[in-house]
């Protein structure tokens, strides 16, 4: 079979159907065996010649076709790792690296970490003198730009997934076509399991000429939304939107497990990003005979991953997505319809070895007329605050004039630049301080968590805020309820502290260490014990960079004053105060008068404090508040001249 190559000499894009080599039954046969009969096989000797030829070069195929697992793995052979140097692969997702890094070890027979390893924030999995195949989240080897700018080390750099649109890819996009021009030999393969390819090479300007994909997919039946568990043997993979309504979800199926016959053949596993080792480990296991794997998962399961044996996909037609709003300045994660070319990824993960069914919980009619065509990349919207100083600390001045894949809106620039001023981050001159600038760059967080920890060294009470920093970089600490709602209350007030959540988790901590790190300590009290692992391995990472950053480490004993106004320093765009009258609880936002409440998980909530700053907002039918502290509006002021000098301070004791 001839791969359709479209050239014009400048760059390549392939594209390739994805029928399966005739297969004898997976399962038996070696992995060599295995890895000739994936589709992108055949296409094996057409990349390595566009790759050898062409500065860029553009991959579409399937999901499960083997561009993640193989192309790396060929361009080794091919001899792109050879003198030193290393072939890259970005993923939007941090599970999705550790995955494919885990599976590419063991097709290489390799120790994963050794010759094949990953990195995503706070974990390094390879080692700089062996590691020749890195897979590395795009915010990974944005962060490495800052102390390599032209990325040297690396051969190739394949930008995966690049039709999720993150943020983190496209800014990688804009800044690898100017590190191009300064690197010739540099190759990059930008590959995607959607025909987005066409934004991308006209970015890349690889091509001018453009024919439609073979053996476009064909619509699926629209089924009704029930699925009974009569259907003959197969794994059942479910889209559901977040964390919550997943776990929600698989108590569910798993509860009065031993009343039912047909409950007790399944194994009902979450996935969604934060799952431990061992938790994915078990999604990608094989099904025992005679049982059925019920996987319940985020859109990671859309393109990211792949498993193997599902043959049922249940789309419940949402996802959880980031927007931002300019104006109020407020960023939300709301569950929102997903596109048609969502939607027709997650039926394609239907019956990849065999005939399947996807259930859509949604009509047809809603998804010819009123489904959007495609998704709104991330860039346009989310808030950029991020962004912004990353692209500042590489030496990027006109941020307005970037050469954006998909620009975003000027507004939602400005606004990011404005808030960077009142942190003290940018001067008059929208150029970095030194040292906060700087040094807030350097802390690969949030910038108004760098601030907050920056702030901490100068009030004494770094340890106790770097553990705050660890705590909200984490999911969550607690454990879902586990059915007892209760008894997850009743052990949270164990730990809850008048001044807030902030302060709440530096009690569990305290317990977990006296507890000498147990995990049955952990079970009891409804914290989640690889959650706590986690925090501490984070903690120690920062408490490194700190040092590095020339922050002073001490403990403020439990002065929580300094440790509200640490928090404040960073956050104070989030200041928030009881209304007066209010019976409901209800907040108003100091900066936008958005109306707000507290989040029923905070210890705060009904207690409702006058003045609150809250960490981050969820939205439901509300606005609700989530991770929140007390603090004096007097300290406001103090920590952002510039930001409130102008506002109304009602019945402010100044
Ligand atoms: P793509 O990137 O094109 O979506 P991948 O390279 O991720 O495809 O996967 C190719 C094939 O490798 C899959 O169809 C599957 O058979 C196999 N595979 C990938 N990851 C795993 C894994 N963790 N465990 C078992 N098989 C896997
Ligand atoms: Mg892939």
């Amino acid at each position: 079979e001839k791969p359709r190559l479209l050239d014009d000499g400048e760059g390549g894009v392939l594209f390739f159907s994805s029928s399966y080599s005739s297969s004898s039954g997976f399962g038996f046969s070696s992995i060599e065996k295995q890895r000739q009969r994936l589709p992108v096989y055949k296409y094996r000797s057409a990349i390595l010649y566009l790759v050898e030829t062409h500065a860029t070069t553009i991959i579409v195929g399937e999901t499960g076709s083997g561009k993640t697992t193989q192309i790396p793995q060929y361009l080794k052979e091919a001899g792109w790792a050879d003198g030193g140097r290393v072939i890259a692969c970005t993923q939007p997702r941090r599970l999705a690296v550790q995955a494919v890094a885990s599976r590419v070890a063991e097709e290489m027979g390799v120790k994963l970490g050794a010759e094949v390893g990953y990195t995503i924030r706070f974990e390094d999995l390879t080692n700089p003198d062996v590691t020749r195949v890195k897979f590395l989240t795009d915010g990974v080897l944005l962060r490495e730009m800052m102390d390599d700018p032209l990325l040297t080390k690396y051969s190739v750099i394949m930008v995966d997934e690049a039709h999720e649109r993150s943020i983190s890819t496209d800014m990688l996009l804009g800044l690898l076509k100017k590190i191009q021009r300064r690197r010739p030999d540099l190759r990059l393969i930008i590959s995607s399991a959607t025909i987005e390819a066409k934004t991308m090479s006209t970015f890349f300007q690889t091509s001018k000429k453009r024919r439609g994909l073979e053996g476009e997919a064909l619509e699926p039946k629209v089924e009704p939304a029930i699925l009974s568990v009569e259907e003959p043997p197969g794994d059942i993979l479910v889209f559901l939107t977040g964390q919550d309504d997943i776990d929600t979800a698989v108590q569910l199926l798993t509860e009065h497990d031993r009343n039912d016959r047909k409950k007790s053949e399944l194994i009902v596993l979450p996935l969604y990003s934060g799952l431990s080792r061992a938790e994915q480990e078990l999604i990608f296991s094989p099904t025992p005979r005679g049982k059925r794997k019920v996987v319940i998962s985020t859109n990671i399961a859309e393109t990211s991953l792949t498993l193997e044996g599902i043959v049922y996909v249940v789309d419940s037609g949402f996802s959880k997505q980031r927007f931002y709003n300019p104006i109020s300045d407020i960023e939300n994660l709301i569950i929102t319809p997903i596109s048609k070319a969502s939607a027709r990824q997650r039926t394609g993960r239907a019956g990849r070895i065999r005939p399947g069914k996807c259930y859509r919980l949604y009509t047809e009619e809603y998804f010819i007329n009123e489904m959007p065509a495609e998704g709104i990349p991330e860039m346009q919207r989310s808030n950029l605050v991020t962004c912004v100083i990353q692209l500042k600390a590489l030496g990027i001045d006109n941020i307005l004039g970037f050469d954006w894949p998909s620009p975003p809106s000027p507004e939602v620039m400005i606004r990011a630049l404005e808030v960077l001023y009142s942190l003290g981050v940018l001067d008059d001159d929208a150029k970095l301080t030194s040292p906060v600038g700087f040094q807030v760059a350097e802390i690969p967080l949030e910038p108004m968590i760098s601030k907050m920890i920056l702030a901490s060294g100068d009030l004494g009470c770094s340890e106790e805020i770097i553990t705050i920093a660890a705590v909200l970089s984490i999911q969550s600490i607690w454990t879902s309820s586990r059915g007892a709602q209760k008894e997850l209350d009743e052990a949270r007030l164990q730990f809850a502290a008048a001044e807030g959540d902030h302060v709440t988790f530096l009690n569990v901590y305290k317990g977990f260490l006296q507890s000498n790190k147990s995990s049955q300590w952990c079970h009891k009290n409804f914290i989640n014990y690889q959650a706590m692992k986690k925090v501490m391995e984070v903690r120690e990472q920062l408490r490194r960079i700190a040092q590095r950053l020339g922050i002073v480490l001490k403990s403020c004993e439990r002065d929580t004053t300094v440790i509200r106004k640490a928090v404040t320093a960073g956050f104070f765009a989030n200041a928030c105060q009881l209304e007066a009258y209010s019976h409901n609880g209800m907040y108003k936002s100091i900066r936008g008068s958005q109306e707000v409440y507290i989040h029923p998980s905070s210890v705060l909530f009904r207690v409702n404090p006058k003045w609150v700053i809250y960490h981050s907002l969820v939205s439901t039918d509300r606005q609700y508040m989530r991770n929140i502290i007390t603090i004096d509006p007097g300290w406001l002021t103090e920590a952002a001249p510039h930001f409130y000098q102008y506002r109304q301070l009602t019945h402010m004791p100044h």
